[in-house]
């Protein structure tokens, strides 16, 4: 979940909207990008890496009063430039940015591929976009079809929508991922936090779950995803920027420890298939024969997830009956550890980063052993160099003890456990499903 910014006023939308971006930048992203309405269209300007790199290209972009910014924590699809936001519809008249997990994406996408609609990017996001289009008929106002468009997705979504027909509009919706409203003088804003908000205004509105916000300059209206108007007064914010950044908590780590009950949920999002009692995960699909036929695991990690690791191995012997050994990364290097034909090495890593779990990932691969990865960052070295992997979706981890991670990572384990004890036969479908309910 990373950064959004919406702008609708006099002033210059760029330059607020990067100075907003730059203000969330402490969340951690991989990418960014701006769309804005000039000479009569949608414009967009994206760029992985970071915002500063953006603003170098805005510079080119004629000057707007009306625009979206985004910075993005990838869950689906690598951190690149067509994956980054905003995201358009397949005229380019649409533009969105969104924070969150759509979680039937892949069969909204089949579906809407199949109906001629044209997909550029790997996001679960893009078919935010395309939904909105096939929505928008007779000449629907946006937030019509935006209402429309939500009410076929399943999962979690802070959405900020524009378009070049209705150039005067910015349409926000929420379903458990925050959104803020920033009132202004004849300007507007919206964005993920409001440390963005602070240098224009502290009078906001917090946007509820499956709410819609329709924000004009001089206006700002709210109703829920039922049609029905919302009446909420305006608060006075009084913290300061340092006080929001870290949620009202006095440190990072704090925060992230709250956060838990949402990111075991992500990290489960989509991948309990309650009806057959098992799991389900996108990334290890095609290789379940392997992990099921397994003779033996190798987990190889570093610190808190090394940790994790030895929990895996509790859970997975007791349940799966596959032995497991969890080996130190930075042990497991330079130690010619022994690799045999069935056997399957498992990285444990929060960054994917960890040069230890790197190493051992290369070692492993270099004896001719399969490599899954359990690896937050998407499209991080370890993600990318494994053969299979599962992804946590535990969002940017700024404490340097880990917390959030850990839980999620043994959330993941769980997951996996599931799925090899019900393939092997370890678990029936009531034990299944009774563990789903559990969960
Ligand atoms: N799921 C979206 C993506 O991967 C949004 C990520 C975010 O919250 O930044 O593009």
């Amino acid at each position: 979940m990373c950064g959004i910014v919406g702008y609708i006023g006099e002033k210059d939308a760029c330059g607020i909207l990067v100075q907003g971006l730059k203000q969330l930048e402490y969340r951690g992203y991989d990418s960014a990008g701006v769309a804005v309405f000039a000479d009569s269209r949608i414009q967009v300007s994206k760029t992985p890496g970071k915002v500063s790199e953006l603003e170098k290209l805005l510079v080119n972009v004629p000057a707007s009063k009306i625009g979206i910014g985004h910075t993005r924590w990838a869950t689906h699809g690598e951190p690149t430039i067509v994956n980054a936001h905003p995201h358009t519809d397949c005229t380019g008249d649409i533009a969105i940015i969104h924070n969150g997990i759509i979680e039937n994406y892949a069969a909204l996408k089949t579906k809407l591929i199949s109906m001629g609609h044209h997909f550029k990017s790997q996001t679960d996001t893009e078919v935010l976009a395309h939904l909105i289009e096939e929505f928008r008929t007779d000449g629907d106002s946006l937030d019509i079809a935006l209402r429309r468009a939500l009410k076929e997705v399943d999962g979690t979504f802070g959405v900020v929508a524009m378009s070049a027909t209705e150039p005067d509009l910015l349409v926000a919706a929420r379903r458990g991922s925050p959104l803020v409203i920033g009132l202004g003088e004849a300007e507007n804003l919206v964005a993920s936090d409001a440390s963005a908000l602070v240098k224009h205004t502290r009078e906001v509105i917090y946007l509820h779950d499956n709410e819609i916000a329709i924000l004009t300059r001089g206006n700002v209206s709210l109703k829920n995803l039922d049609d029905e108007v919302v009446e909420r007064e305006a608060e006075h914010l009084s913290f300061d920027v340092e006080q929001i950044e870290k949620g009202g908590y006095p440190h990072f780590m704090l925060k992230e420890i709250h956060e838990q009950p949402d990111t075991v949920l992500n990290a489960m999002r989509g991948r309990l298939l309650r009806d057959v009692g098992i799991s389900n995960m996108g990334g290890l699909r095609d290789v379940e024969e392997r992990i099921t036929g397994a003779k033996r695991f190798v987990i190889t990690a570093c610190g808190t997830s090394w940790h994790a690791a030895l929990v895996g191995k509790h859970i997975i012997e007791q349940c799966a009956r596959i032995p497991v050994e969890v080996d130190y990364a930075s042990e497991f290097r330079y130690r010619k550890p022994i690799l045999q034909n069935g056997d399957i090495v498992w990285t444990i890593s929060q960054s994917g980063e960890t040069a230890d779990t790197l190493a051992a990932l290369r070692e492993a691969r270099s004896n001719n052993v399969p490599v899954y990865g359990i690896v937050n960052v998407v499209g991080s070295t370890i993600a990318r160099e494994s053969d299979a992997g599962v992804y946590i979706h535990a969002g940017p981890e700024i404490g340097v003890a880990s917390t959030k991670a850990f839980t999620s990572q043994l959330a993941v384990l769980n997951l996996i456990n599931l799925l090899v004890s019900r393939k092997k036969g370890m678990m029936d479908l009531q034990q299944g499903r009774a563990i789903i309910d559990e969960m």
